[in-house]
This record gives structure tokens, sequence and C-alpha cells, in this order.
């Protein structure tokens, strides 16, 4: 490894999911290099361990991540190949974003029994606007103390952030307002949030629980809760079957809405307010 004077140095910054680089990026602006780990039509719970990680975590002087065990499939193991002290849990350096946000869907008992994916309630706070101001004052704070030279600018840029997303969150909401009521069901429980934003009313997954696939008694009960509850809506997250949701849509008359849990799955939702935007939109688009 090559020595670099840190008054000089950029930080670097390895991020778990595209959206989180994106923010990172607006945050730390020229002080900071960032990669992501996870491309944006993958499935967050089942990123391979590929070995092009490690020398990223290697040289890293920061991850950052959405917590809630999301990137239990790939990060704590990878952590641990790495050995780098810096990014550690507990270190300045391991930065876990879901920190101040109030988790949904906690379960009772937490248990990884049967491979559930959710052990510590939803993980998938990020696609829910308001939860942006969250993620940018982790990123901003932690950013600030592992580099305090610079964090007047993290703290300005945090602060324009903030400012832009607020507008924006009017935005969506006016924009969406028809939207609300709707009964939907997505296909992994990953719309708490989003639906929680929009007022969607979510009635059921496709999956039995966070990865565990249907059963065909499943799938029977699921559409005729649909129909009982005159479900209009179905979630597709990119990387699940559109098979089954073109089944399903066929079977119930709901509509098909392709959506993302992560930043950079489309072509125009590589930022943190395309992947909002992108799934706002797809939403309206297949309720007209
Ligand atoms: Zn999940």
């Amino acid at each position: 490894m090559t020595a670099v004077s840190p008054a000089f140095a950029k930080l670097r910054v390895v991020a778990t999911t595209p959206d989180l680089a994106d923010v990172i990026r607006r945050i730390g602006a020229e002080f900071v290099d960032v990669e992501s780990l996870a491309k944006g039509t993958e499935d967050i719970h089942a990123v391979p361990q590929r070995p092009s990680f490690i020398p990223k975590l290697n040289r890293a002087d920061a991850v950052v991540m959405l917590g809630f065990e999301a990137e239990h499939a790939f990060l704590p193991a990878l952590l641990d190949v790495a050995q780098n002290p810096k990014i550690m849990r507990g270190q300045p350096g391991y930065i876990d974003c879901s920190e101040d946000v109030s988790p949904l869907e906690v379960p009772t008992i937490i248990s990884r029994a049967e491979g559930e994916q959710h052990p510590l309630g939803n993980p998938h706070y990020n696609i829910d606007p308001r939860n942006g101001k969250n993620i940018a004052k982790a990123i901003a704070d932690k950013l600030s103390a592992l580099d305090p030279a610079h964090a007047a600018v993290y703290e300005k840029n945090r602060h324009a952030f903030t400012q832009e997303l607020e507008i924006k969150i009017g935005e969506w909401r006016k924009l969406a307002a028809p939207a609300k009521g709707t009964g939907a069901v997505s296909y992994h429980p990953s719309m708490a949030y989003l639906a929680d934003f929009l007022g969607l009313k979510m009635e059921g997954t496709v999956e039995l629980k966070a990865g565990i696939a249907p059963t065909p008694k499943h799938l029977e009960s699921l559409v005729e809760i649909m129909k009982k509850n005159n479900v209009k809506l179905i979630l597709r997250e990119v990387q699940y079957s559109q098979e089954t949701a073109d089944w399903l849509a066929k079977e119930t008359g709901a509509k098909v809405a392709t959506v993302a849990t992560m930043g950079g799955a489309f072509p125009d939702s590589g930022t943190y307010f395309g992947m909002i935007d992108h799934n706002i939109h797809s939403i309206l688009e297949a309720l007209k």
C-alpha cells in the first residue's frame, strides 16, 4: 500500500448501495472518492461476496451502509476478510445510516430461522425520501468526525441537500396525492416506508416472509386478499420475477409497477432523487 499524506488525500469511502454513494458524493464533494458495492438491480440481501470488493475495503477510510442488517449477506464477512481497522464495526469509519431511523415492522422474535432477512425490522427505509435527511445527517456527521478540517463544507453540503430534498418532498406529495389510499402488494416486504409516505395500503407480499419464497397456497390466498380488498397495484421490485407479477395481475386485474429499493436500477435512477422519482412515477403510471 502506498502511503498518502492525510492532509491532501481524499477520503476513500465505500458505500454498499448506489443511492448511498450518491448522497456521499453530494456531501463529500471534492473531498471524497466514492465507490458502491451493490448494483441497483441486485437484491441487497443476496449481493455476492465478489473478490473485487476486498481491495476496495482494504483501502477505505470509511464504509457506509443502510444497516438494520440489510447487508448481512455480504458485508460482515467481507469486513472480516479485509481486516481494515478503520472500518470495523464500532470504529469511526463504520458508518451505519440507520442510527437515527425508527424501524418499521420490527419482529417480536428476532430470528434468522428459515432465511428471514429482516431480523431488526424493515431495512428498506432509504426509499422514503423523508429518511434521506437521516442518511445525509449520518454521513455528514461521520465524515466531519473523520475529516474535521472540512467539517464546515460537509455541513454546508448536507444543508443544501436537505433543503433540496424538502422541496422535492413537497412536489412528490402533491404529485402522488391521487395514489393515496390505494391498496397494494409487493413482492418482497420492502415498501413499508414508501407506502407510509405515499399513503398506500399494503395488503400483503408475494414472499411468505422476507427472503422466503411463496408456496402455491400462499399465492392463492394472496389473490383472494387482493380481490377482497380491491388491491389495484402490484409493486414488483426490479430484482424479482416479472412472470409472477404478471400472473398476479392477470388473476386480479391489478397493475404492475416496477420499482427499486436501491439507486441505479434504471437509467434515470442513478441519484438518490432519481431513485425516488422513478419509483413514484412508475406507481402513478401504473395507476393511470
Ligand atoms: Zn428486505
